[in-house]
């Protein structure tokens, strides 16, 4: 195609035979031929002068003279070249027409070669039809033959110039042919390459907004488009319309952009796709043409996405996991920074016993059931509401921002907890399954993500100790993250700086008036903070794995204190608390054992508080341990009774001697008539199991009367004593009249 119009171009312009044309345009007829036949002689004789002229016309013109050095410097004489073409033009006279052709061609086929212009043959020419019209001036002849032979030179002059021109014309177009040749096979090339791709490719002219080039699919899909420079804009996504705009906006102004569109596709699924814009720049710096790719990248996005959702969802449950929920958090606390007195609520939620499905059931069965709760809690969690599993049996619950975050939180927790009240059905068992939350609240508990979380966590585990469903954040109860790191590189050192301290606080007897034993209650005296109280110490430890030392060195210092106490006459039962973490210790019998020989200390000299909540975790193992310890003498009490579970009916079983209520039914018992109904309730169920009951928190007399009253065993409180450092304690025993 390409080719075949070079050829009819060439054909149209230069037409065979060539001289018989020049003969018959120019009217070259047979009486002047044979003019010019009759003087020939005489003109070829009157040449000789002309080669003079014609050398200097050469020389005199800088451009033509450079061409005849260049053809010095490529290895040809500029002698025999001028000579040769002096010769040439002297042939003016040829009679052989065929010959003379043939050298006409030649002719100009070589300036053509040698970078010789037409014009300056135009201009060699006139100098010499100026020689030979004076030549003719000169000659003595007929004023007929001089006219004619006058007329015929300037006929010839304009043949051998035409001829010149045309073939010099015709060897340019013979190279330019050959060059063009050559780049057709490569843009033939380059086209097959192009249509082969699975992409379309397309060039755009920027001035004119029109396509210059478009590769075969291009072609193909788009081909009635082709005269907008994106034949495919109606089938996109509108948004990605503007955006389009935006990048064609700076590939014209020679920046090189891409962007991802959507396009419907026939069927009305949507596609992506990425348009890359290539400017190539003219001098201007701006773009004069723009290269457009468009490539097909939908599996590239759904992949994408797949590994988005994997790495933001829980495979397990499809709830977002902590990293997305973190995401969710984030924007929540960044609406609520904007609109003042909001708050965000952060709802740390557990499984109980989880462990124990998992055990028992298989882990198969534990997945089930990880799934049906996830469901079951999605069903309660409102839509513009965050839940994720945030690992394990964890799970998170985030509230879009509200006024009342403390109302707000217990109504979602009321209603999950509701919501647990029906068992689950795992593969045809039915499963009855609690859970326990912790609650911290922006701005009041925290300002990132990653407090508020720590902090829900914290207050969860402080309800999972006092056996209670959920509990809110409490700065006093809960120990911060930073405290948290803080002490967690301290403890050790404590432990092996003696910093640690133990303070008694007796507990009296109410009927006889009588001293029956002492608590001990851990002090940090750190060395730069002060005394530190154990509701600090201790969660800290049980977090960090460092409960068991601490309650190692708790028992055989209380017990070591026990007997030092019998030295000097007093005997003095001591009470151990042991938190949950220690008691699910499996060396915790053989190390009271242990610590009771070491002090020669009797195992009825010992008590230790266990609250409701750690005998729960375990009731069957909780039995065992107990029943051990009784073995040896130990009573068990239960402590802070009346805050977690206060469900006695499993108490029955386990072998427990004392019950002690806790403090926030005592401090107000004197006139709180709800107290005093808790309070009698408890010493009726305690007594109706044989139990001792001892009331916590005694703060003033009218408590402890009413306590009495009440038929309470025993009290332990300020109004008694504060808890005291050992020597204290040991002055207090000799002075006080509950002691005597
Ligand atoms: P707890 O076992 O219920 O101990 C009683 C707490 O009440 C003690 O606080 C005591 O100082 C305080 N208390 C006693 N009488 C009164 C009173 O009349 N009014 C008021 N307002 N408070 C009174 P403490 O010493 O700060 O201990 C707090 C908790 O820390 C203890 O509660 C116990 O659960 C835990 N704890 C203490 N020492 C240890 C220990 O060695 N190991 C473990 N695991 N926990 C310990
Ligand atoms: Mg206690
Ligand atoms: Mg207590």
């Amino acid at each position: 195609m390409i080719n075949g119009s070079v050829d009819a171009l060439h054909h149209q312009f230069i037409p065979d035979p060539l001289l018989k044309e020049h003969n018959y345009i120019l009217q070259i007829s047979s009486d002047d031929i044979a003019c010019v036949e009759k003087y020939r002689a005489t003109l070829a004789a009157g040449t000789a002068r002309f080669a003079e002229i014609y050398y200097n016309y050469l020389f005199d013109h800088p451009e033509i003279a450079d061409v005849l050095y260049s053809h010095e410097r490529s290895g040809g004489d500029i002698g025999d070249l001028v000579r040769n073409e002096l010769q040439f033009m002297l042939g003016l006279f040829s009679v052989d027409d065929a010959a003379r052709e043939s050298e006409l061609i030649q002719a100009g086929a070589k300036h053509s070669a040698r970078g010789v212009r037409p014009v300056w043959a135009a201009g060699a020419y006139r100098l010499f039809l100026d020689f030979l019209r004076e030549l003719i001036v000169g000659l003595d002849i007929s004023s007929a033959d001089r006219d004619r032979l006058e007329s015929v030179i300037l006929k010839l002059v304009l043949r051998d110039l035409g001829m010149i021109s045309d073939s010099y014309w015709r060897a340019r177009l013979d190279e330019y042919r050959e060059a063009f040749n050559h780049v057709s096979v490569q843009y033939e090339c380059v086209d097959d390459l192009l249509a082969g791709l699975p992409h379309l490719l397309w060039s755009v002219d920027v001035k004119r907004n029109q396509i210059i080039y478009a590769n075969y699919p291009l072609h193909a899909i788009y081909s009635s488009r082709l005269e907008s420079p994106f034949p495919f804009l109606a089938d996109m996504n509108a948004e990605d319309q503007q955006q389009l705009l935006t990048v064609w906006q700076e590939a014209v102004n020679g920046k090189r952009s891409t962007t991802e569109v959507r396009m419907s596709l026939a069927d009305g699924a949507e596609h992506w796709y990425r348009l890359s814009l290539y400017p190539s720049l003219s001098r201007r710096g701006r773009s004069a043409q723009v290269y457009c790719l468009l490539e097909d990248i939908n599996r590239d996005i759904s992949q994408r996405k797949q590994l988005e959702q994997l790495s933001t969802t829980d495979s397990l449950t499809r709830l977002p996991n902590r990293a997305l929920w973190g995401d969710h958090m984030q924007m929540a606390l960044a609406a609520s920074r904007r609109v003042p007195g909001s708050q965000v609520v952060v709802i740390s939620l557990d499984i109980n016993q989880f462990k124990m499905y998992n055990d028992t059931l298989g882990h198969k069965l534990g997945d089930l059931l990880l799934r049906e709760v996830a469901k079951r809690l999605d069903s309660v969690v409102r839509e513009s509401d965050s839940l994720a599993r945030l690992g394990g049996d964890q799970f998170g619950i985030l509230l879009q921002p509200v006024n009342d975050a403390r109302t707000a939180a217990e109504r979602v927790i009321t209603q999950v907890l509701d919501s647990f009240d029906m068992p689950f059905t795992c593969a045809d068992k039915q499963l009855c399954v609690s859970v326990t939350l912790g609650v911290s609240c922006f701005p009041d508990h925290g300002a990132s993500e990653e407090t508020l979380l720590m902090n829900a966590e914290s207050a969860m585990y402080r309800a999972k100790r006092n056996g209670l469903p959920y509990q809110f954040f409490d700065p006093g109860s809960d120990v911060s993250p930073a405290e948290q790191l803080r002490y967690s590189g301290q403890i050790q050192s404590a432990l092996d700086n003696n910093e640690f301290e133990l303070y008694y606080q007796p507990q009296v007897d109410l009927r006889t008036s009588s001293l029956t034993g002492a608590e001990a209650l851990l002090r940090w005296q750190h060395p730069l903070e002060g005394t530190v109280l154990p509701q600090r110490i201790i969660p800290v430890a049980e977090q960090l794995g460092m409960i068991s030392p601490i309650t190692d060195w708790v028992l055989v210092t209380a017990l070591r204190q026990c007997r030092d106490w019998s030295y000097v006459g007093s005997s003095v039962p001591v009470s151990v608390n042991v938190s949950a973490r220690s008691f699910q210790s499996p060396r915790l019998v053989d190390k009271i054992q242990w610590a009771l020989q070491e002090a020669s200390v009797s195992g009825e000299h010992l008590e230790i508080e266990i609250t409701e909540a750690t005998l729960m975790m375990d009731l069957e193992r909780a039995g065992e341990v107990l029943a051990r310890l009784s073995d040896f003498g130990v009573t068990v009490a239960i402590d802070d009774f009346g805050t977690g579970y206060s469900s006695l009916s499993y108490l029955k079983r386990l072998p427990i001697h004392t019950l002690k209520i806790d403090q926030s039914f005592i401090m107000d018992v004197a006139f709180d008539k709800q107290d005093i109904a808790i309070v009698r309730s408890i010493i009726d169920l305690g007594h109706n199991l044989d139990y001792k009951v001892v009331a916590e928190g005694v703060e003033n007399g009218m408590a402890l009367d009413m306590l009495n009253n009440l038929g309470c065993d025993a009290a332990q409180g300020f109004h008694i004593s504060k808890p005291l450092p050992q020597e204290l304690f040991s002055s207090w025993l000799s002075t006080s009249s509950w002691a005597v």
